[in-house]
């Protein structure tokens, strides 16, 4: 863990308060912690099994964001202490969320996880179905469901490319996005837009995230 890039992007986050996620998937009980003491909350994990295992063994006042693709029958497994879901690609998902919430009585906040790159392989919704599910949420939600779910805004990743340009496009893009889900949801606090990692958070900020989700930087390459 590497504390001084730690507090080089704490001064550069602070001042235009943007939240720092943490993304300690691989990294060990131990380096979470040393991170935990210097007073970060907020840590990303991709793995269920992994994220569970490292819950039970980590102060209970970190706020777990899940990050990675969510396989619908692993939701319960934690939703129990998830802070929030920033993965969530499919309307069934958020079914599936907000119905394991109910059960413990917990209010659990959901990123959409939005294509935005070029190459095929990331998961999200395409921008379509991210209107669709919006409608379709609205609908449910007057006949009394998603109480126990709120969608906060969205995540996306930018190609893996040299190409500033394109990023830029392409986080612009999401901005966008998180634009169209805030008219969506009027009602509600819709405040999270989670983009940018360690090789790209500088664009990402000056497109207007207002959260960056940084691993490498801080706990070094995985
Ligand atoms: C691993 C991961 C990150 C962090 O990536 P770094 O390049 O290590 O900063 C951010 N977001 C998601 C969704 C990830 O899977």
């Amino acid at each position: 863990m590497n504390p001084t890039a730690y507090q080089e992007i704490k001064n550069k986050l602070d001042p235009a308060g943007v939240e720092l996620l943490a993304v300690s998937k691989t990294k060990s009980v131990e380096e979470i912690q040393a991170l935990y003491d210097l007073g970060q909350r907020d840590f990303g994990e991709n793995y269920v099994q992994e994220m569970v295992e490292k819950q039970a063994r980590l102060p209970k006042d970190v706020r777990w964001h899940f990050i990675g693709h969510l396989q619908t029958n692993k939701v319960k497994f934690i939703v129990p202490f998830v802070y929030m879901i920033q993965s969530v690609d499919s309307l069934k998902l958020l079914q599936e969320i907000d119905k394991q919430a109910a059960k413990h009585q917990r209010n659990i906040l959901c990123l959409l996880q939005v294509f935005i790159a070029k190459e095929e392989t990331k998961f999200g919704l395409s921008p379509s179905e991210l209107d669709s599910l919006i409608v379709t949420v609205n609908q449910n939600r007057q006949d009394g469901r998603f109480s126990h779910s709120r969608i906060a805004g969205c995540m996306g990743m930018a190609s893996m490319t040299e190409d500033l340009e394109e990023i830029r496009n392409e986080f612009h893009a999401l901005g966008e996005v998180f634009s169209r889900i805030k008219s969506g949801f009027p009602q509600d606090p819709v405040n999270t837009l989670s983009m940018g990692m360690s090789h790209d958070y500088p664009i990402a900020l000056a497109e207007g995230s207002t959260m960056v989700r940084i691993g490498t930087l801080l706990f070094g390459k995985r």
